[in-house]
């Protein structure tokens, strides 16, 4: 199966920032990475990354790229934030989304993937949603979209910027699409006869 992960925004337009000053784009790149490394432990899947550190994607570049290469799912990581990111807040925890019209093999990665996040990291459960995204909207694929905690909230943005929490938002993001697609792992030897 081909998968695009999508970093959310880019180079030029990194999304919001914590009140701290750690730009979105430097959670959602980092995760993007780890989470490749992990799927790429699994046979017959390849990882596609749209995003580039040195220039600006598109949105719809983006989807075009998708749609072009056929993926059979697309995943965009992003972390939230509440108002305009200038003030810790207390909104907090993890959702998941899904286009409106609640695609069923969307809903159901959505599902697992999740439950996923909200088990490793701990984090509150605030449930699979839905949103008109552009991403979301404008793939022909499998589309879900992760927002992997508030950088406005004053605990989840120290966390986002940890190396800890970013391997642990890949690592369920990589196992729930390798559960969901029924991955095996690659085995590392060849036994020729
Ligand atoms: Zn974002």
């Amino acid at each position: 199966m081909k998968l695009m992960l999508d970093a959310g925004h880019g180079y030029g337009t990194t999304g919001k920032c914590t009140p701290d000053g750690f730009p979105e784009y430097a959670f959602n790149r980092k995760v993007a990475m780890y989470a490749r490394k992990i799927l790429e432990s699994y046979e017959g899947i390849e990882v596609y990354l749209p995003h580039s550190d040195c220039e600006d994607v598109s949105l719809s570049d983006r989807t075009e790229r998708a749609n072009t290469l056929k993926m059979d799912c697309y995943v965009s990581i992003h972390a939230n934030a509440f108002g305009d990111g200038s003030e810790w807040t207390s909104p907090e925890g993890i959702e998941t989304y899904v286009y409106v019209s609640k695609p069923k093999e969307a809903m159901m990665l959505a599902n697992v993937v999740q439950s996923k996040l909200v088990k490793e990291t701990g984090r509150p459960n605030r449930g699979v949603k839905t949103a008109n995204f552009h991403v979301l909207r404008e793939t022909k694929m499998t589309a879900i979209l992760v927002e992997c905690g508030f950088m406005t909230n004053k605990i989840e943005g120290y966390l986002l910027q940890m190396d800890p929490y970013q391997q642990q938002c890949a690592k369920a993001i990589a196992e729930g699409i390798a559960s969901f697609y029924q991955l095996s792992e690659r085995h590392g030897t060849c036994i020729l006869n």
